[in-house]
């Protein structure tokens, strides 16, 4: 068989051009710390401008990890980059729409609150009676960083508190009400 320089050369930047999409769009759906992994104690930092780049990985890691997450459980209405060990303030909410929240700040136009039976990715089949603001106001950066701002009300804003919480280290089970809020919803 005779060497053919030219096909040979379109044959390696072929597959130099697979290999580098596969690293651009690859995902991964990542595990998911648990209640007690010191990693989730700890308060994540902000997004740097000149840090997204890692957005659209960071992105499509979350999403992933979500549907994979939901299609074993029937849950998850959002993800936490540190649920997933990125120590970054970034959330993902894929209810009505996929949405990614950058940077997000979290404020409270009344005193008025709920309570509810809260669940985590984090621990599966358990949850947690806490009490949470009715209504917020979501300040944050979207993928392409520009500014925007959500209010939310209900179930949206439980959500969000929730998922706030996880950025500053906080998990549902350090809110419980007492010492009997929780349940046990699925035997292991
Ligand atoms: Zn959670």
């Amino acid at each position: 068989m005779q060497f053919d320089p030219l096909k040979n050369i379109l044959l390696t930047a072929h597959k130099n051009t697979t290999i580098r999409l596969e690293l651009v769009v690859g995902s991964m759906i990542q595990p998911i710390l648990l209640l007690g992994d010191p990693q989730l104690y700890q308060a994540s930092t902000s997004l740097a401008p000149e840090e997204s780049a890692m957005l659209p990985q960071l992105e499509t890691d979350l999403r992933d990890t979500l549907l994979d997450y939901r299609r074993l459980h029937q849950a998850g209405r959002a993800i936490a980059a540190p649920q997933i060990g990125i120590q970054k303030r970034v959330l993902y909410m894929h209810t009505d729409e996929p949405m990614l929240i950058v940077n997000p700040s979290l404020t409270f136009p009344d005193s008025e609150k709920m309570l509810v039976w809260d669940d985590c990715m984090c621990f599966p089949g358990l949850l947690v009676h806490v009490e949470r603001f009715k209504n917020c106001l979501l300040t944050f950066q979207d993928r392409h960083l520009r500014p925007q701002k959500i209010a939310f009300s209900g179930s949206l804003s439980e959500l969000i508190q929730h998922e706030f919480d996880h950025l500053d280290g906080i998990l549902a089970t350090m809110r419980a009400l007492d010492g009997q809020s929780f349940r046990i919803t699925q035997a292991n």
